[in-house]
């Protein structure tokens, strides 16, 4: 069975691009018969901003992308990823870091992780009073060497090799998990087949991939949708002050946003409400229309 999801951090609210992500998953979800579930990705407090996860939740409601089953808040879940970090330092394929940013920039000179604590022998660790309490260091994952390939849903044979796949950290410094981790447990313990997000995530993806290897789950299909950007070529995103969704617009935005996606949107729909546009997107999804170039949002 096909289950797809939509993982927003709540770093700040929706906006059209992240509706663009939301909406292809949505659909590729529905027009395979699947489950399209959503999750709350709030590990990193730092950058949160108060409010977000509802209003981010509220947003996608009143845009009418409905998910299925209970939201889940990767905040309540963070004893599951101990256990994955357990799992992969037994399995000796994590060990701890004690380089700083600035050791790893002199060493490297391109700020890439060189590897320079793998020799760390984890017989030596007691995973007890490390974990999490791991004390000014971090934790790292011994990443494959060779490069990784895979079939990627929109854009065909990907690959990613090293440094992009140097050894990335899973537990940082901070105590705080990395994203890699906590998303590949995730996505293996909610049963996700299928991921539709952003191009800008393409070497998250190969380093999710070298983990669900390691961790011995189940793989996942990825297909990455264009960003929209700027006329300069910048993300819209909410670092560069993309306006939140306003669901006043929601109409007007779901038909934008499936033309921006490639599909045809017959001009019937001009007058439809929210739910008879997605209901025909579902029917009509076309996901071999989807560009596979980024757009700018003044074409
Ligand atoms: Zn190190």
């Amino acid at each position: 069975m096909y289950i797809g999801r939509f993982a927003p951090s709540p770093t700040g609210e929706l906006h059209f691009g992240s509706l663009l992500a939301a909406l292809a998953s949505f659909l590729d979800a529905k027009s395979n018969n699947g489950l399209w579930l959503l999750r709350i990705d709030d590990i990193d407090p730092p950058r949160e901003m108060p409010g977000a996860s509802q209003r981010i939740i509220q947003s996608l409601s009143d845009y009418g992308l409905q998910w299925d089953k209970e939201v889940i808040f990767q905040s309540e879940r963070q004893h599951l990823y101990n256990d994955a970090l357990q799992k992969l330092i037994l399995a000796n394929l994590a060990y701890p870091c004690f380089c700083s940013r600035k050791d790893i920039k002199q060493r490297s000179g391109n700020g890439f992780y060189d590897g320079y604590c793998r020799k760390t022998d984890n017989s030596a660790i007691n995973l007890e009073s490390t974990i999490p309490l791991a004390q000014n260091h971090a934790w790292r994952f011994k990443s494959a060497d060779n490069q990784i390939t895979w079939q990627d849903g929109i854009l065909g044979e990907q690959s990613c090799e090293f440094p992009d796949l140097a050894d990335f950290v899973v537990l940082r410094r901070d105590k705080l998990w990395a994203y890699q981790l906590a998303v590949t447990v995730d996505d293996y313990l909610m049963g996700i087949t299928h991921i539709v997000r952003g191009n800008d995530l393409l070497h998250e993806s190969a380093k999710q991939l070298t983990l669900i290897e390691a961790l011995n789950y189940s793989t996942i299909h990825y297909s990455h949708i264009p960003l929209i950007t700027h006329a300069d070529g910048q993300k819209l995103s909410k670092q560069n002050h993309a306006p939140a969704l306003n669901a006043d617009n929601a109409c007007k935005d779901l038909l934008k946003a499936l033309s921006f996606l490639g599909q045809n949107v017959p001009s019937s729909l001009k007058t439809a409400n929210k739910h008879e546009i997605l209901q025909s997107a579902i029917i009509n999804w076309q996901p071999q229309a989807i560009p596979k170039n980024n757009i700018s949002i003044n074409s």
